[in-house]
Protein backbone atom coordinates (compact mmCIF):
# COMPACT_ATOMS: atom_id res chain seq x y z
CA UNK A 1 0.00 0.00 0.00
CA UNK A 2 1.50 3.32 -1.04
CA UNK A 3 -0.69 6.29 0.76
CA UNK A 4 -0.05 9.00 -1.84
CA UNK A 5 -1.26 6.44 -4.59
CA UNK A 6 -4.33 4.55 -2.68
CA UNK A 7 -7.22 5.00 -4.23
CA UNK A 8 -5.95 6.83 -7.19
CA UNK A 9 -6.96 6.18 -10.45
CA UNK A 10 -4.46 5.40 -12.84
CA UNK A 11 -4.85 4.46 -16.31
CA UNK A 12 -2.83 2.59 -18.36
CA UNK A 13 -1.96 1.84 -21.85
CA UNK A 14 -0.60 -0.67 -23.69
CA UNK A 15 -1.39 -3.07 -20.06
CA UNK A 16 -1.35 -6.19 -21.75
CA UNK A 17 2.60 -7.14 -21.44
CA UNK A 18 5.69 -5.25 -20.70
CA UNK A 19 6.01 -2.44 -19.13
CA UNK A 20 2.66 -1.68 -19.15
CA UNK A 21 1.52 -4.55 -17.49
CA UNK A 22 4.41 -4.72 -14.54
CA UNK A 23 2.85 -1.09 -13.90
CA UNK A 24 -0.99 -2.30 -13.41
CA UNK A 25 0.54 -5.07 -10.82
CA UNK A 26 2.65 -2.27 -9.38
CA UNK A 27 -0.01 0.29 -9.01
CA UNK A 28 -2.45 -2.38 -7.65
CA UNK A 29 -0.25 -2.69 -4.95
CA UNK A 30 0.03 0.24 -4.17
CA UNK A 31 -3.77 0.49 -3.71
CA UNK A 32 -4.57 2.00 -7.01
CA UNK A 33 -7.75 1.72 -9.05
CA UNK A 34 -6.66 0.61 -12.65
CA UNK A 35 -8.16 1.14 -15.49
CA UNK A 36 -6.64 -0.94 -18.12
CA UNK A 37 -5.93 -0.84 -21.81
CA UNK A 38 -4.60 -2.15 -24.61
CA UNK A 39 -5.92 -4.11 -28.10
CA UNK A 40 -5.69 -7.62 -26.76
CA UNK A 41 -8.86 -8.00 -24.98
CA UNK A 42 -7.99 -11.18 -23.58
CA UNK A 43 -4.87 -10.29 -21.88
CA UNK A 44 -6.49 -7.45 -20.01
CA UNK A 45 -9.29 -9.98 -18.81
CA UNK A 46 -7.10 -12.60 -17.02
CA UNK A 47 -4.65 -9.71 -15.84
CA UNK A 48 -8.18 -8.52 -14.48
CA UNK A 49 -9.12 -11.47 -12.87
CA UNK A 50 -5.46 -12.35 -11.63
CA UNK A 51 -5.12 -8.76 -9.80
CA UNK A 52 -8.79 -8.70 -8.30
CA UNK A 53 -8.00 -12.08 -6.71
CA UNK A 54 -5.04 -10.78 -4.75
CA UNK A 55 -6.14 -6.88 -4.40
CA UNK A 56 -10.02 -6.90 -3.98
CA UNK A 57 -10.01 -3.55 -2.51
CA UNK A 58 -9.29 -2.32 -5.50
CA UNK A 59 -11.43 -1.65 -8.53
CA UNK A 60 -10.09 -2.57 -12.00
CA UNK A 61 -11.60 -2.24 -15.30
CA UNK A 62 -10.88 -2.87 -18.95
CA UNK A 63 -10.90 -1.67 -22.71
CA UNK A 64 -10.26 -2.49 -25.54
CA UNK A 65 -8.22 0.09 -26.92
CA UNK A 66 -6.09 1.27 -30.23
CA UNK A 67 -4.49 4.45 -29.43
CA UNK A 68 -5.07 5.50 -32.44
CA UNK A 69 -8.49 5.60 -33.12
CA UNK A 70 -9.39 9.19 -31.76
CA UNK A 71 -12.65 8.16 -31.34
CA UNK A 72 -11.98 4.90 -29.27
CA UNK A 73 -9.90 6.73 -26.96
CA UNK A 74 -12.62 8.97 -26.47
CA UNK A 75 -14.96 6.10 -25.83
CA UNK A 76 -12.44 4.99 -22.77
CA UNK A 77 -12.23 7.47 -21.33
CA UNK A 78 -16.19 8.43 -21.11
CA UNK A 79 -16.10 4.33 -20.05
CA UNK A 80 -13.39 4.91 -17.56
CA UNK A 81 -14.27 7.66 -15.84
CA UNK A 82 -12.27 10.66 -13.75
CA UNK A 83 -8.49 9.82 -14.32
CA UNK A 84 -5.99 10.77 -11.81
CA UNK A 85 -2.91 9.66 -13.38
CA UNK A 86 -2.44 8.60 -16.94
CA UNK A 87 0.83 6.16 -18.02
CA UNK A 88 1.16 6.89 -21.65
CA UNK A 89 3.14 3.53 -22.31
CA UNK A 90 1.50 2.30 -25.84
CA UNK A 91 4.11 2.37 -28.27
CA UNK A 92 6.16 0.25 -30.16
CA UNK A 93 8.83 -0.27 -33.18
CA UNK A 94 8.59 -2.17 -36.55
CA UNK A 95 11.28 -3.12 -38.21
CA UNK A 96 14.67 -1.95 -37.94
CA UNK A 97 15.25 -0.69 -41.09
CA UNK A 98 17.01 2.07 -43.50
CA UNK A 99 14.95 4.73 -44.19
CA UNK A 100 14.76 4.31 -47.73
CA UNK A 101 13.82 0.83 -47.03
CA UNK A 102 11.06 1.95 -44.47
CA UNK A 103 7.62 0.74 -46.10
CA UNK A 104 4.64 3.61 -45.81
CA UNK A 105 2.65 1.05 -43.58
CA UNK A 106 5.69 1.10 -40.83
CA UNK A 107 5.97 4.84 -40.68
CA UNK A 108 2.22 5.51 -40.32
CA UNK A 109 1.94 2.53 -37.55
CA UNK A 110 4.99 3.94 -35.24
CA UNK A 111 3.91 7.35 -36.21
CA UNK A 112 0.24 6.89 -35.15
CA UNK A 113 0.97 4.56 -32.25
CA UNK A 114 3.30 6.49 -30.25
CA UNK A 115 2.71 9.97 -31.23
CA UNK A 116 -0.62 10.54 -32.16
CA UNK A 117 -1.67 7.80 -29.88
CA UNK A 118 -0.18 9.96 -27.33
CA UNK A 119 -1.54 13.07 -27.99
CA UNK A 120 -4.91 11.25 -28.51
CA UNK A 121 -5.24 10.12 -24.79
CA UNK A 122 -3.49 13.68 -23.32
CA UNK A 123 -6.46 15.52 -25.40
CA UNK A 124 -8.83 13.10 -23.50
CA UNK A 125 -7.95 13.51 -19.77
CA UNK A 126 -6.46 16.89 -19.62
CA UNK A 127 -9.70 18.46 -19.98
CA UNK A 128 -10.74 16.68 -16.55
CA UNK A 129 -7.68 17.43 -15.04
CA UNK A 130 -7.52 21.05 -15.95
CA UNK A 131 -11.15 20.80 -14.32
CA UNK A 132 -10.63 18.98 -10.44
CA UNK A 133 -6.61 20.93 -10.99
CA UNK A 134 -4.67 17.72 -10.07
CA UNK A 135 -3.39 15.01 -11.68
CA UNK A 136 -0.68 13.37 -13.50
CA UNK A 137 0.64 12.28 -16.97
CA UNK A 138 3.46 9.63 -16.95
CA UNK A 139 5.00 9.23 -20.85
CA UNK A 140 7.01 6.45 -21.84
CA UNK A 141 9.75 7.58 -24.14
CA UNK A 142 12.86 6.36 -24.73
CA UNK A 143 16.47 6.80 -24.84
CA UNK A 144 16.05 6.64 -28.75
CA UNK A 145 14.10 10.11 -28.29
CA UNK A 146 17.68 11.53 -27.13
CA UNK A 147 20.05 9.16 -28.75
CA UNK A 148 19.23 8.17 -32.84
CA UNK A 149 21.07 5.47 -33.79
CA UNK A 150 21.38 3.87 -37.08
CA UNK A 151 18.18 2.13 -38.54
CA UNK A 152 16.02 3.72 -35.81
CA UNK A 153 14.56 6.83 -37.99
CA UNK A 154 11.77 6.75 -37.78
CA UNK A 155 10.96 5.28 -34.04
CA UNK A 156 13.73 7.45 -32.45
CA UNK A 157 11.98 10.90 -34.55
CA UNK A 158 8.48 9.52 -32.69
CA UNK A 159 9.80 9.27 -29.59
CA UNK A 160 11.99 12.81 -29.89
CA UNK A 161 8.72 13.85 -30.77
CA UNK A 162 7.35 12.50 -27.06
CA UNK A 163 10.52 14.16 -25.21
CA UNK A 164 9.05 17.56 -27.42
CA UNK A 165 4.88 17.03 -26.78
CA UNK A 166 6.51 16.49 -22.82
CA UNK A 167 8.53 19.58 -22.85
CA UNK A 168 5.54 21.75 -24.54
CA UNK A 169 3.05 20.20 -22.52
CA UNK A 170 4.63 20.98 -19.06
CA UNK A 171 4.39 24.62 -20.26
CA UNK A 172 0.70 24.59 -20.94
CA UNK A 173 -0.26 23.54 -17.42
CA UNK A 174 2.47 25.70 -15.76
CA UNK A 175 -0.42 27.72 -14.20
CA UNK A 176 -2.20 24.57 -12.95
CA UNK A 177 -0.96 21.72 -10.52
CA UNK A 178 -1.18 19.02 -12.86
CA UNK A 179 2.47 16.71 -13.17
CA UNK A 180 3.96 15.83 -16.54
CA UNK A 181 6.87 13.67 -16.69
CA UNK A 182 8.56 11.38 -18.90
CA UNK A 183 10.55 8.19 -18.08
CA UNK A 184 12.94 6.92 -20.83
CA UNK A 185 13.70 3.51 -20.86
CA UNK A 186 17.16 1.86 -22.25
CA UNK A 187 16.73 -1.71 -22.59
CA UNK A 188 14.20 -3.42 -21.47
CA UNK A 189 13.34 -6.96 -22.35
CA UNK A 190 9.56 -7.47 -23.33
CA UNK A 191 7.48 -8.27 -26.16
CA UNK A 192 8.68 -5.11 -28.09
CA UNK A 193 11.55 -7.10 -29.56
CA UNK A 194 9.26 -9.88 -30.55
CA UNK A 195 7.05 -7.16 -32.33
CA UNK A 196 10.13 -5.06 -33.84
CA UNK A 197 11.17 -8.35 -35.82
CA UNK A 198 7.74 -8.92 -36.58
CA UNK A 199 7.85 -12.98 -34.24
CA UNK A 200 11.60 -13.53 -35.41
CA UNK A 201 12.39 -14.72 -31.32
CA UNK A 202 15.97 -15.46 -32.62
CA UNK A 203 16.35 -11.93 -34.16
CA UNK A 204 14.56 -10.33 -30.79
CA UNK A 205 16.84 -12.21 -28.38
CA UNK A 206 20.13 -11.11 -30.67
CA UNK A 207 19.51 -7.39 -29.34
CA UNK A 208 19.99 -8.02 -25.63
CA UNK A 209 23.67 -9.75 -26.13
CA UNK A 210 26.25 -8.63 -23.76
CA UNK A 211 23.79 -6.63 -21.40
CA UNK A 212 22.13 -7.89 -18.95
CA UNK A 213 19.15 -6.09 -20.43
CA UNK A 214 16.44 -3.91 -17.44
CA UNK A 215 12.05 -5.95 -16.92
CA UNK A 216 9.21 -3.94 -16.55
CA UNK A 217 9.33 -4.22 -13.08
CA UNK A 218 12.19 -2.12 -12.96
CA UNK A 219 10.57 -0.06 -15.04
CA UNK A 220 7.48 0.23 -13.08
CA UNK A 221 9.23 0.70 -10.04
CA UNK A 222 10.48 4.16 -11.42
CA UNK A 223 7.22 5.18 -12.65
CA UNK A 224 5.56 4.24 -9.02
CA UNK A 225 8.18 6.43 -7.47
CA UNK A 226 7.56 9.21 -10.01
CA UNK A 227 3.83 9.18 -9.25
CA UNK A 228 4.17 8.89 -5.47
CA UNK A 229 6.49 12.27 -5.18
CA UNK A 230 4.88 14.88 -3.37
CA UNK A 231 2.55 16.86 -5.37
CA UNK A 232 4.71 19.98 -5.57
CA UNK A 233 7.56 17.60 -6.68
CA UNK A 234 7.83 17.00 -10.89
CA UNK A 235 10.31 14.31 -11.99
CA UNK A 236 10.13 16.15 -15.39
CA UNK A 237 12.38 13.36 -17.17
CA UNK A 238 14.33 10.25 -16.43
CA UNK A 239 16.86 7.94 -18.24
CA UNK A 240 16.98 4.74 -16.98
CA UNK A 241 19.70 2.63 -18.42
CA UNK A 242 20.84 -1.41 -18.12
CA UNK A 243 24.15 -1.14 -16.03
CA UNK A 244 25.80 -2.26 -19.47
CA UNK A 245 24.17 0.38 -21.47
CA UNK A 246 25.61 3.71 -22.33
P1 LIG B 1 5.49 -4.53 -25.24
O1 LIG B 1 5.49 -4.91 -26.68
O2 LIG B 1 5.62 -5.60 -24.22
O3 LIG B 1 4.23 -3.65 -24.89
C1 LIG B 1 3.71 -2.69 -25.78
C2 LIG B 1 2.28 -2.43 -25.39
O4 LIG B 1 1.75 -1.42 -26.27
C3 LIG B 1 1.41 -3.66 -25.53
O5 LIG B 1 0.64 -3.80 -24.35
C4 LIG B 1 0.53 -3.35 -26.71
O6 LIG B 1 -0.77 -3.91 -26.49
C5 LIG B 1 0.45 -1.84 -26.66
N1 LIG B 1 0.10 -1.27 -27.96
C6 LIG B 1 0.79 -1.31 -29.12
N2 LIG B 1 0.11 -0.71 -30.10
C7 LIG B 1 -1.06 -0.27 -29.54
C8 LIG B 1 -2.19 0.41 -30.03
N3 LIG B 1 -2.29 0.78 -31.32
N4 LIG B 1 -3.21 0.68 -29.18
C9 LIG B 1 -3.14 0.31 -27.88
N5 LIG B 1 -2.09 -0.34 -27.36
C10 LIG B 1 -1.07 -0.64 -28.18
O7 LIG B 1 6.70 -3.48 -25.09
P2 LIG B 1 7.21 -2.60 -23.86
O8 LIG B 1 6.47 -2.90 -22.65
O9 LIG B 1 8.68 -2.71 -23.85
O10 LIG B 1 6.85 -1.15 -24.42
C11 LIG B 1 6.15 -0.18 -23.66
C12 LIG B 1 6.68 1.19 -24.00
O11 LIG B 1 8.06 1.28 -23.63
C13 LIG B 1 6.60 1.57 -25.48
O12 LIG B 1 6.15 2.90 -25.60
C14 LIG B 1 8.06 1.47 -25.94
O13 LIG B 1 8.31 2.31 -27.02
C15 LIG B 1 8.79 1.90 -24.68
N6 LIG B 1 10.17 1.47 -24.60
C16 LIG B 1 10.51 0.15 -24.62
C17 LIG B 1 11.85 -0.22 -24.57
C18 LIG B 1 12.28 -1.66 -24.62
O14 LIG B 1 13.50 -1.90 -24.80
N7 LIG B 1 11.39 -2.62 -24.42
C19 LIG B 1 12.92 0.79 -24.49
C20 LIG B 1 12.45 2.15 -24.45
C21 LIG B 1 11.13 2.46 -24.51
P3 LIG B 1 -1.70 -4.60 -27.61
O15 LIG B 1 -0.79 -5.23 -28.63
O16 LIG B 1 -2.50 -5.59 -26.82
O17 LIG B 1 -2.51 -3.46 -28.14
Amino acid sequence: MNQRLQGKNVLITGASSGIGEACARHFAQAGSNLMLAARRQERLSSLKQELEAKHPAIKISTFELDVRVKAKVDAAIEHFGPVDILINNAGLVIGLDKLEDITEDSVDTMIDTNVKGLVFMTQAVLPGMRQRNRGHIINVGSVAGQQAYKNGTIYCASKAAVASITRALMHETIDTAIRISEINPGLVETEFSVVRFRGDKNRADSVYQGVVPLNGDDIAEIIIFTASRPEHVNIAEMLVFPTNQA
